[in-house]
């Protein structure tokens, strides 16, 4: 909106408006607004950078907490999901429950965070009637903005999901679920992701019980720098009772390139194919959860590889001299 909007909507200046030239009334504008910026004069810088809030208050016994443990509820599937109100819904007896999530499904953007364009927040209110807010950005945009000071207070628990649909073993590394806990934990809160295996029709009442039980372990019991967990439920919920604590298992994916022809003829490709599968090994994740069990993984941000780091250090790491590659080494990559 120009200067000159805004006296045109200003009551009682529409006749000046009609009477006087631009000049003028550019500087009754800016009598009227000392604040504003007269047309022509570059926008002001009207930004603040927010003040951050404190972190997570130390683990406790729930019944020592002062005030009830303040938790972010968050995943990837979008505001709308029903899994992300049934988290909400199994949180709300224990703490403090702030929703904020994906205003659209952001499924596999892993650990995306944007910076080329500004982020728009909408106010919501979920099925239930609860408030909750949207980020029109990734599952780590909507933690960040809650950690960096969107409310003026911290928050001691973030819960990522219910997702739709597993994250198992490799799937750690796509899952926008996940990334939305290991954000948290950069931001120095305890954390867990939460998915159920895919169903048609899921019920997220077994899930719903596992998340609270998941979170009251947490805040009871703290998590070390970096660690966080990974909660996998089965799709056959009513038979479950047992809950294993496993190790990452492998995923071995089925993805297809489909390609297709555009109503120009020009051909376009979607990964798409049947849903991965895995090595069922005992004491993983994917085990577990094939075998009717609701897997509970500890992991970590330190990806080091632990067993490749002393075998690295034998390796020769002495550089080359600067300038063109010598002929030694040219002649040892010539081999047929
Ligand atoms: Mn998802």
């Amino acid at each position: 909106m120009t200067a000159e909007d805004d006296a045109v909507v200003s009551p009682g200046r529409e006749d000046e408006v009609g009477r006087f030239g631009d000049r003028t009334v550019n500087r009754l504008v800016s009598e009227m607004f000392p604040q504003r910026p007269v047309a022509g004069d570059p926008p002001p810088l009207d930004a603040r950078v927010r003040p951050p809030q404190p972190g997570a208050r130390d683990p406790r016994p729930l019944a020592e907490w002062d005030t009830r443990p303040r938790i972010l509820v968050t995943n990837d599937d979008g505001i709308d999901s029903r899994g992300l109100l049934s988290l909400k819904q199994a949180l709300d007896p224990i703490g403090d429950v702030f929703v904020v999530a994906p205003e659209t499904n952001q499924s596999a953007v892993g650990h995306a965070k944007t910076f080329m364009r500004p982020l728009r927040v909408r106010r919501r209110t979920l099925a239930d009637g609860s408030r909750a807010w949207s980020v029109d950005g990734s599952p780590t945009d909507a933690v960040s903005l809650a950690f960096l000071g969107y409310f003026d207070h911290g928050f001691d628990l973030v819960a990522s999901g219910i997702n739709y649909g597993a994250n198992l073993g490799d799937d750690v590394t796509y899952s926008g679920t996940v990334s939305a806990a290991m954000e948290a934990v950069l931001n120095g809160c305890p954390a867990f992701a939460i998915s159920q295996e895919f169903d048609q029709d899921p019920d997220f009442a077994l899930a719903g019980r596992m998340a609270r039980l998941t979170a009251v372990n947490i805040l009871e019991q703290g998590l070390g720098p970096g660690e966080l967990l990974n909660v996998n439920v089965p799709a056959t919920s009513g038979a479950v009772h047992e809950v294993a604590v496993t190790r990452m298992g492998k995923r071995i994916y089925q993805d297809q390139l489909i390609e297709r022809l555009d109503p120009r003829g020009v051909p376009y490709y979607w990964i798409g194919g049947p849903a991965p599968s895995g090595e069922a090994n005992e004491g993983t994740d994917f085990h577990a959860v094939v075998n009717g069990r609701i897997a509970v993984t500890p992991i970590q941000l330190d990806l080091t590889a632990s067993r490749l780091l002393g075998r690295l250090r034998t390796w020769t790491w002495e550089l080359p001299p600067d300038g063109p590659t010598g002929p030694d080494l040219a002649g040892s990559l010539d081999r047929p």
